[in-house]
């Protein structure tokens, strides 16, 4: 191999060393015979370099492992190239005219070929070849020709440095174009892949937009049809081939079994009927009825139903095709001449095969979906781990049940054991969904334990109807005065701790909704919605202790605080009035001190009761601490709150307290400070109703002071002082 390398080099020697000047010289009009001589041994070593170079194969990746040589080997066929190429370039040059010759644009080509083709070691092998001879060149003329010499390497080194800096250019922008090509490609095939179900719909949830379970289910139909229709006709094509039929045909019943359609053609002739549904007569008849496949010799013109006119089909074989006992279509295969024996096993395989490419669509259908229903699953389950507050659980239920399951309408009820009634907590009626039931009826509904299937949910703590399906819509489903019309209706416990809670009531207008593997994992979501739901109403308990009074049930001072402060600012925000009471009973200690500590309690209960009543429901009554009492109005002028607070007063005088020493009544003192005439900062406006409430106990108790009042009374009196 590296033969071709040292006669290059030889070559390039003897033309640096002036062989071909001496050979063939200028003065000479004609070559002589040892010019002729070495020109053509140059230019077999240049041909047979170039020849080797076209035949070279690089070695295997093995054998550049194992070899350094083998490493170099490409190389080296590179330089045999480059070096018999100077030498050429030179000899012709050295008999043109040396350094003055024509021909010197050869040597930039050269370079140029040399840079762009060729590996980088032959490239800067030739740049030095051309640099020696240049040299040696030069070296034979002696100084005259330094000029020269000085341009010719000045343009080799130019169109070296142009071509290697324009090629990396073209190479960094050609591989970027390539990598985005790639990557675009490969987009586009995983797209395709996805859609044509071949990675699976389970690389996430989050991964791609999420699609609704029709666009999935449309996905998947629109697969298993091209599935089906490429496989069946590739089979009729090989049965076509191999039985030199004229027509292969394949017939389908279809849902209704009441019609034969033509689902396939493979067909030289023209005459194979247009519409799509083929009469049952003639041979397909005997095929039909007899369920056996059918050969025959001849046929009368017209017999074969699937030719237009009276068509003379020739030869005929029916295929029934059977799925157990069923009879799902017809293999029909028609030719010349009569058909053998054995063809009718291979039809028949080809029957077989048709049936096989549904099974197996069927199947992946049925894993597809199982795989699309179990990521919904896993998304809802994650989706119920997170939900806190009762109403997010409550949503996130509903939520969670649609991921896996379509339905019209579903209700969450709660059972209360102690008082043995069930409460409808919450109902989603889906939007344009068909009304299955009185939803408005549902909202509120309370109903005792009975014989209806949330009650039997409830108690036996397993789902009903079993088949998912409400057969009777007479059938109590809640009370029983509540119809359902639906279809399908599932009602599934919601199981915490072996405790059945409540239920968890889903119906559908459409039939067949709730599966077995569906009822399984709607059952594992109901007790996770359970358990989520004992976590709500936990966070709502402690959420509630947090901010009530325990003794009276009214919201605390903590929550007051917070709950004035915001409502001052609401106030300050949109320019509404408010105002605030602050309530004291009187002499409460003498009640302590009189019946004793419960009697007490039971009076601030009564107290708060009271306040609770007299008040609208934006109203805060709060418990202020001890005997005191804190209400803070919204909206509500100063005349509205003193109106409001002397009907306290008398509703609280007019109480009449139980004891076991008789009965008694006790009275109260109100303050009251209104926003913003009396201050537009919470801790102001406490203080003027504090100052109020002192100033009612001051001047005899059983009354209610506002601070106008009290702050005209103190002027008086310090005027009068
Ligand atoms: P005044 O008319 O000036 O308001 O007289 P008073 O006796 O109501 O005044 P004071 O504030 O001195 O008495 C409040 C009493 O309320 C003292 C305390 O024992 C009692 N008290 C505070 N909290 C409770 C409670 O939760 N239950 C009961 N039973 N008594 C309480
Ligand atoms: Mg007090
Ligand atoms: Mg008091």
């Amino acid at each position: 191999m590296t033969g071709g390398f040292w006669a290059g080099l030889l070559a390039c020697v003897a033309v640096a060393n002036g062989v071909v000047d001496r050979a063939a010289p200028m003065s000479s009009s004609r070559p002589s015979p040892l010019g002729v001589l070495f020109f053509a041994s140059v230019l077999i070593v240049l041909l047979s370099a170039v020849a080797r170079r076209i035949r070279f194969e690089a070695p295997s990746a093995r054998a550049q492992r194992v070899s350094r040589w083998m490493r170099m080997a490409s190389s080296f066929a590179d330089l045999e190239v480059a070096l018999a190429l100077c030498a050429s370039v030179y000899a012709l040059l050295a008999v043109t005219g040396g350094l003055h010759s024509d021909f010197y644009p050869l040597l930039y080509a050269v370079v140029a070929f040399s840079t762009t083709f060729q590996t980088r070691s032959a490239a800067v092998l030739t740049t030095l070849a051309i640099a020696a001879l240049e040299l040696a060149a030069l070296h034979r003329v002696g100084l005259s020709g330094l000029r020269e010499t000085v341009f010719h390497l000045a343009f080799v080194l130019g169109a070296l440095a142009v071509h290697a800096v324009f090629l990396r250019g073209l190479v960094a922008a050609n591989r970027r174009d390539h990598g985005l090509k790639v990557e675009s490609e490969v987009r586009r095939q995983q797209e395709s892949a996805r859609d044509y179900r071949l990675i699976s719909v389970a690389l996430g949830a989050d991964s791609r937009a999420p699609r609704s379970r029709e666009q999935e289910e449309e996905i998947l139909r629109a697969g298993s049809v091209a599935t089906i229709s490429s496989s069946i006709y590739h089979s009729l094509s090989l049965l076509h081939q191999a039985l030199d039929a004229r027509s292969c045909v394949l017939l389908w019943f279809d849902n209704r079994d009441s019609e034969l359609r033509v689902k396939e053609i493979v067909s030289d002739c023209d005459s194979v009927t247009e519409d799509s549904s083929v009469p049952l007569a003639g041979v397909l008849k005997a095929v039909v009825r007899d369920c056996k496949p059918l050969i025959l010799a001849t046929t009368k013109a017209g017999q074969v139903c699937y030719y237009e006119g009276s068509f003379d089909a020739g030869a005929f074989m029916g295929i029934p095709v059977l799925e157990g006992k069923h009879l799902r279509g017809v293999l029909c295969i028609d030719r010349k001449h009569p058909f053998e024996s054995k063809h009718k096993e291979l039809a028949e395989s080809a029957a077989q095969q048709v049936l096989h490419a549904i099974h197996s669509e069927q199947v992946f259908g049925s894993v597809e979906r199982a795989k699309y229903e179990h990521e919904r699953f896993y998304h809802a389950s994650a989706l119920l781990c997170r939900a806190l507050t009762m109403e997010q659980v409550q949503d996130t239920a509903f939520d969670a049940a649609s991921a896996i399951v379509d339905y019209d309408v579903a209700i969450i009820t709660l059972h209360d054991p102690n008082r043995h009634r069930h409460r409808v907590l919450c109902v989603r009626q889906i939007e344009g969904a068909p009304s299955v039931v009185d939803v408005e009826k549902l909202r509120g509904l309370e109903f005792r334990e009975n014989a209806g299937l949330v009650s039997m949910v409830v108690k036996n703590k397993h789902y009903l109807p079993a088949a998912g399906a409400l057969r009777d819509n007479t059938t109590p489903v809640f009370d029983g005065k509540l119809r359902f019309s639906c279809e399908s209706l599932l009602v599934l416990p919601l199981l915490s701790a072996d405790e059945a809670i409540g239920t968890l009531t889903l119906a559908s207008h459409k039939r067949g909704q709730f599966r077995k593997d569906t009822r399984e994992m709607l059952g594992v979501i109901s007790n996770q919605v359970a358990v989520s739901m004992q976590n709500g109403l936990m966070y709502k308990r402690m959420e509630t202790m947090a901010t009530t009074d325990g003794l009276t049930g009214l919201t605390n001072h903590r929550s007051f605080q917070e709950r004035f402060a915001d409502l001052v600012e609401r106030s300050q925000r949109h320019g509404h009035k408010a105002a605030m009471l602050l309530c004291d009973v009187d002499h409460f200690k003498n009640v302590n001190d009189t019946y004793g500590h419960p009697v007490g309690d039971e009076v601030l209960r009564q107290v708060a009761r009271v306040l609770q009543a007299a008040t609208r429901k934006i109203d805060i009554p709060a418990r202020y601490g001890g005997e005191e009492f804190a209400v803070v109005l919204e909206a509500t002028d100063l005349e509205g709150a003193l109106g409001l607070a002397e009907r306290i007063r008398e509703d609280v005088g007019a109480l009449v307290l139980d004891s076991e020493k008789g009965t008694f009544q006790i009275t109260m003192s109100i303050g009251v400070a209104a926003f913003p005439g009396d201050g537009d900062e919470p801790a102001v406006l406490i203080e003027r109703a504090d100052m109020s409430l002192y100033h009612a106990k001051e001047s005899g108790r059983n009354r209610v002071v506002c601070y106008r009042d009290f702050d005209a009374a103190r002027r008086g009196l310090k005027a009068s002082a």
